[in-house]
C-alpha cells in the first residue's frame, strides 16, 4: 500500500511535473484532450488487475462477473451514442482498431484506398512501413488546389484499381467528408467503406457534425480526442459484421481486454451523451473558427502565415508557413516558448522535410475542456499571431498565457 511518491519517488517527480506543466501552459495539440478525474478514477482501478480474455457472458478466466457489467455498460452507451448496431470497446487504441476492422474484412494482399499521409491522412490508412502498407496493397488518394479531397479522384482511382477496402477519415484536414459519396462509391466498386472518426468523434456525439455510421460497414475511432475519455479505441459497425469484428480483435489482434480502459471508455460515453459535452463542442468548434478567422488576417498574411483551406469546419486549423520565413519546426518551438503547445505538421506538397515542415495543426478541444469560451480563444488566437512574426516579446506573451491558464484552473483538486 505504499504510495507512488514513497515507493518511487522518480517517477513520481515526472509526474508532478507533466500536471504542473498541463495546468501551466496551453495544450493545443489537436489529438488531445484533459479527461475528467472520474475518467481518471476508473482506469486507475482495480479492473487492472483482471485478465478477460472474451466477451461479456462468454469469458476465458473465471471472476467476470463485474467486468462484465462494466463491459455491457460501454457497449451499450456507446452504441446509443452514435447510434450503431454493434460496438466492440476492447481495442487498446486506434492504431489497434484499424488493424482489427482490416483484419475482420481484408486478406494480405488486397487493395485499399487511404488518404494519402502527406495529405492529412493517418499511418494506419495505409503507411509504407506501417503494417496496414506492408500488408496491403495500397493506393492513396489525395487533397486538391483548395485543400480539399478530391472526391473525383477517389472516384477515378477506385474504378481503376477496384479495392476491397475505402477509408475515409483524416490526422488532420480543417474539413467534414462526404460520407455519403464515399458510400456510393465503394458500392459502386464492391468495396466496404470504413470511417476512421478518431479525431471528430465528440463532434458526432454532439450532434455537430454529420455522422457516418449511417453509410459505413465500419467505423473505428479513439476515446481520447474530442470525445475526452481514456486513451483507447472502438469499433463500431453493422450487426452483419459483429462477429467478424469481435473475432479479429479477439483473438484476432489482442488478448485480454483493458478492463480498466473499458470503465473509462463507459464513463467517458456517459459524459458524452450530456448537455455539458455539447456545449463544450459548440465552444470547440467555436474557438477553431476564431482561429482560423484571426490567424488569415491582413496582419498575419503579410509575415506569410495562412490557412489550408481558407478555414474550418471541425475541431483544428492547419496553418500554411510556405510563404513565410518560419518553418513548422520554427513555429513550434517559438510557440513552445510562450507556452502553447503544438505539433508541426506536413501541408500537401510540402517543399520542406517531413522532420522541418511548412506547417502547423492547432486544436482546440483541450482548452474547450479547461472552459475557454469566445473571448479566451480570440486573446489565444491574437497570442499566437504575434508569437508568429518576425519580431515578438517572448516575455510578454508568456505573461498573457499564463493569465489564462490561471483563470481556467485545470484538476484543481490535483497536486504537484
Ligand atoms: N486514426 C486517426 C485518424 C488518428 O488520428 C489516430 C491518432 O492520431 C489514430 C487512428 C491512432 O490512434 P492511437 O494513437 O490511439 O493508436
Amino acid at each position: 500500500n505504499t504510495s507512488l511518491h514513497e515507493l518511487d519517488p522518480d517517477v513520481a517527480a515526472a509526474v508532478d511535473a507533466e500536471l504542473h506543466r498541463q495546468q501551466s501552459t496551453l495544450e493545443m495539440i489537436a489529438s488531445e484532450n484533459f479527461a475528467p478525474v472520474a475518467v481518471m478514477e476508473a482506469q486507475g482501478s482495480v479492473l487492472t488487475n483482471k485478465y478477460a480474455e472474451g466477451y461479456p457472458g462468454r469469458r476465458y478466466y473465471g471472476g467476470c462477473e463485474h467486468v462484465d457489467v462494466v463491459e455491457r455498460i460501454a457497449i451499450d452507451r456507446v452504441k446509443a451514442l452514435f447510434g450503431a448496431e454493434h460496438a466492440n470497446v476492447q481495442p487498446h487504441s486506434g492504431a489497434q482498431a484499424n488493424a482489427a476492422a482490416m483484419f475482420a474484412l481484408l486478406k494480405p494482399g488486397d487493395t485499399i484506398m487511404g488518404l494519402s499521409l502527406a495529405h492529412g491522412g493517418h499511418l494506419t490508412h495505409g503507411m509504407k512501413i506501417n503494417f496496414s502498407g506492408k500488408l496491403y496493397d495500397v493506393v492513396a488518394y489525395h487533397v486538391d488546389d483548395d485543400g480539399l479531397v478530391d472526391m473525383a479522384e477517389v472516384e477515378r482511382l477506385a474504378k481503376e484499381s477496384r479495392p476491397k477496402l475505402i477509408v475515409a477519415g483524416w490526422s488532420a484536414y480543417p474539413r467534414q467528408l462526404d460520407f455519403a459519396e464515399f458510400r456510393r462509391i465503394a458500392d459502386e466498386v464492391g468495396a466496404y467503406l470504413m470511417v476512421d472518426m478518431a479525431h471528430f468523434a465528440g463532434l458526432v456525439a454532439a450532434g455537430l457534425h454529420p455522422s457516418p455510421v449511417p453509410h459505413a460497414h465500419v467505423v473505428t475511432t479513439t476515446t481520447h480526442k474530442t470525445l475526452g475519455g481514456p486513451r483507447g479505441g472502438v469499433i463500431l459497425s453493422t450487426a452483419e459484421l459483429a462477429k467478424k469484428i469481435n473475432s479479429a480483435v479477439f483473438p484476432g489482434q489482442q488478448g485480454g481486454p483493458l478492463e480498466h480502459v473499458v470503465a473509462a471508455k463507459a464513463v467517458s460515453f456517459k459524459i458524452a451523451a450530456s448537455e455539458d459535452f455539447k456545449e463544450r463542442q459548440r465552444r470547440t468548434l467555436e474557438g477553431a473558427r476564431i482561429l482560423a478567422e484571426r490567424l488569415v488576417q491582413d496582419d498575419a498574411k503579410a509575415v506569410g502565415v495562412d490557412v489550408l483551406s481558407g478555414g474550418t469546419d471541425v475541431h483544428l486549423v492547419l496553418v500554411d508557413l510556405r510563404n513565410s520565413a518560419l518553418d513548422g519546426q520554427q513555429a513550434e518551438d517559438r510557440l513552445h516558448e510562450v507556452g502553447i503547445t503544438v505539433n508541426r505538421n506536413a501541408v500537401p506538397n510540402d517543399p520542406r522535410p517531413p522532420m522541418v515542415t511548412s506547417g502547423l495543426r492547432i486544436g482546440t478541444p483541450a482548452l474547450a475542456t479547461r472552459g475557454f469560451t469566445a473571448e479566451d480563444f480570440t486573446e489565444v488566437a491574437d497570442i499566437i499571431a504575434a508569437a508568429l512574426k518576425p519580431a515578438y516579446d517572448a516575455q510578454a506573451l508568456r505573461a498573457r498565457v499564463t493569465a489564462l491558464a490561471e483563470k481556467h484552473p485545470l484538476y484543481p483538486g490535483l497536486s504537484a
